[in-house]
């Protein structure tokens, strides 16, 4: 079986060439070419007529031989064997064999074959002739892989080293699964996957291959994410004490929900543990998850350790900092802002109060884990809105101060069974209730031939002491035909809306122009904000009440429904209005999901289904390793690996066992390769 995992210049059918191309390409053993999977299929068994052959490529058409005539003999000594044929339709075609004699020897008058040859018009006799045609017979595989091809490497020359990858494993075996998983899930072995994978004997094989192996691959990785999550666990040296929250719960302008009541609960029990947190508090927008974040620096600042709040933006550090000056000062903590755009001078000063221990919360964009930044005593780490962090980034922080506790917050809520294979090394707490009082955002799609009623809608709420936003796709106005910012806040200033106060606000105003506006929101100085998607993600004004949204089919669902969470932060009914040019059937369709539920995880769904994981998760850098054959929007199968891996666990927790040893290798071989180190099994 280790021969599986030899270097691949082993192979006799690989050339040193070919051998540097495939390094290129990350293939360096065997059992990598195995796992290098098709892009697509062939199927030889379907003949087309003649007359709709692609001229000069390789086409399969089933004839009829009608005549075999005498070889002739070119100059150079070559035999070439001619017959005729004629296909179904009564299409005639003329086939021409050079020096393979056997192939037509075989061809007998009045018989049907199907082959597969390269077809080529013959303008002198008028019709078509196929090139030394293979017969489906004599073909192995009457489906043939075709594989993603690179500068050096085509499809045969892989299929060539495939077929012999393939004769090692059938003299070695190998399998990864236990029979009993094989047999509860209906999965085939692997042996037997792989090999109808690359050389299918029939669809149905290849889908059952499919499926087996998109069931391994998510298998494996959850698997080592589960094994990561307990073996990176060392011991903390920040174990904190119980702290009475009462006087942190009575200080709050609002009663907890029973939902942010669980999530401190179980994160304050992981921070009196003996390892590390390591835990995501997922929420719909506006289920108070700052308010968790708060009571957890709370809880660490009354054990005297530090705690960190990194924000994606400028505008949300800032918010965040004001917030938690508010729910905390007056309890005596210390509260410091640190973001790129404060002047050298203030930063050296933040700098020494942070390394002197005279601050217990910093709140703060990236530049909190700048080097210049020493911590005192830093025992707890939050990130919000965790998909604009690279892991890298979520890492570096953690490594500021030996191994403190983590907590992510996420902005986009995942189902369920997704969190738990991206986030698959975290624990994970829902809030899953929305605080009292609140009314769902009612939402209506329309086309611009009703702006003119939605902006009188809108000023309606103006006049009851309401703020509004009109976000716009663009910033300036191009040649498209986009809204933008600029232009349409003029006109709206000229027209409409002369008699409130409009600002805008958008990604290429500088940090201090944009929280300067973004002030001026919060305190009511401003009616309308004219925006760009810089609002999107945690912006909180809990007394706007009106979201429009101009040109909506230009953005995501999920991004649609962030910006729908801007409203709807108080008990006042709120409203949010798609307004689109583009009235196509995916359009409505897509706008509809977001009039008929405000429920974000089902809006996640439906983006996914929509969209496709590829695109969903484009701008998450989750940094797990890529999915090959398995879909993320198969939560039948999630559900499955992930009792899968549960039963396996217990059996056997560190995979000890001498049946668990290809799976181990695998698992192992999977960390290594993708740097998701920790893995010591
Ligand atoms: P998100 O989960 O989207 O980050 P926030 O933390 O910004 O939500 O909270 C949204 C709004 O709800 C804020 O104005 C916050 O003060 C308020 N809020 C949070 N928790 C409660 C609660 N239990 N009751 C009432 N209002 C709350
Ligand atoms: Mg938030």
């Amino acid at each position: 079986m280790e021969k599986l995992f030899f270097s691949i210049e082993n192979l006799t059918s690989v050339s040193k060439t070919r051998f540097k191309v495939y390094q290129k390409i990350g293939i360096a053993t065997p059992y990598d070419l195995l796992y290098y999977f098709p892009r697509a299929y062939k199927d030889y068994r379907e003949p087309i007529a003649v007359e709709e052959a692609i001229i000069d490529q390789k086409n399969v058409v089933s004839v009829t031989i009608t005549e075999k005539k005498k070889p002739t003999y070119s100059s150079r000594g070559m035999a070439i064997f001619r017959a005729e044929a004629v296909d179904e339709d009564g299409t005639e075609l003329g086939i021409v064999i050079f020096n393979q004699k056997y192939t037509f020897y075989a061809l007998e008058i009045g018989k049907t074959y199907i082959m597969y040859g390269k077809i080529v018009d013959n303008f002198r006799d008028n019709r078509y002739e196929i090139q030394n045609p293979q017969l489906l017979k004599d073909m192995e595989n009457p489906i043939e892989a075709i594989y993603p091809q690179t500068a050096g490497l085509t499809s045969p020359m892989i299929r060539t080293n495939i077929k012999e990858c393939l004769q090692i494993l059938d003299f070695y075996g190998f399998e990864t699964l236990p029979v009993f998983f094989r047999k509860r899930f209906n999965l085939m072995p692997l042996c037997k996957a792989l090999k109808n994978i690359h050389q299918p004997e029939n669809l149905e094989e290849l889908e059952n291959a499919r499926r087996r192996l998109a069931f391994e691959e998510l298998f494996r990785l959850q698997l080592g994410l589960a094994l990561l999550k307990d073996m990176s666990r060392q011991k903390t040296e920040y174990s904190m004490q119980e702290t009475s929250m009462e006087e942190f719960y009575k200080s709050l302008p609002f009663e907890l929900t029973t939902a942010q009541k669980r999530a401190i609960q179980e994160i304050i029990a992981d921070m009196k543990g003996n390892f590390p947190m390591n835990r995501l508090l997922q929420g719909d927008v506006g289920s108070g998850k700052t308010a968790v974040a708060a009571a957890a620096c709370y809880f660490c600042a009354r054990n005297h350790f530090q705690s960190v709040l990194m924000a994606p933006t400028e505008i949300l550090a800032e918010q965040h900092y004001a917030t938690l000056k508010n729910f905390l000062e007056k309890l005596n903590i210390r509260i410091t802002l640190l973001t790129g755009s404060l002047t050298a001078k203030q930063k050296k000063l933040r700098y020494a109060e942070i390394a002197e221990g005279e601050t217990d919360v910093i709140v703060g964009t990236h530049a909190v884990f700048q080097k210049a930044v020493e911590y005192h005593h830093l025992g707890l780490v939050i990130t919000d809105e965790q998909h604009r962090f690279g892991v890298a980034q979520r890492n570096a922080l953690a490594e500021k101060g030996g191994t403190p506790h983590k907590l992510v917050m996420s902005a986009t809520p995942i189902p369920r069974t997704l969190a738990l294979m991206i986030y698959g090394d975290m624990e994970v707490s829902i809030l899953d209730t929305m605080p009292n009082g609140r009314l769902p955002v009612q939402t209506f799609a329309v086309t611009g031939k009703l702006r003119e009623r939605a902006l009188n809608f809108m000023m309606k709420e103006l006049e009851k002491g309401r703020q509004a936003y009109i976000v716009c796709p663009a910033i300036e106005e191009a040649d498209s035909e986009l809204k933008s910012v600029i232009s349409y806040a003029e006109q709206l200033q000229k027209t409409k809306l002369n008699n409130w106060k409009t600002a805008i606000l958008h990604g290429q105003m500088t940090a201090q122009e944009k929280e300067d506006t973004m002030q001026k929101f919060h305190q009511h100085e401003i009616d309308v904000l004219i925006c760009t998607t810089v609002v999107e993600v945690g912006v909180d004004v809990p007394n706007a009440t009106v979201m429009m949204i101009e040109d909506a089919d230009r953005f995501g669902l999920s991004q649609l429904h962030q910006l729908r969470g801007r409203v709807g932060r108080s008990s006042h009914q709120s409203y949010c209005i798609l307004i689109t040019e583009h009235v196509t059937p995916e359009v409505r369709e897509r706008l509809s999901i977001l009039s008929n539920t405000t429920d974000g995880f089902k809006v996640a769904e439906a983006d996914l289904e929509l969209r496709g994981p590829g695109d969903f998760f484009g701008s998450m850098q989750h940094g797990l390793p890529p999915l090959k054959l398995a879909k993320l929007t198969d939560s039948k199968m999630l559900y499955e690996v992930q009792e899968a891996v549960e039963i396996l666990l217990q059996n056997d927790a560190d995979l000890r066992r001498e049946e668990h040893k290809a799976l181990r290798m695998d698992v192992q071989y999977l960390m290594e390769k993708y740097g998701m180190n920790g893995m010591n099994l």
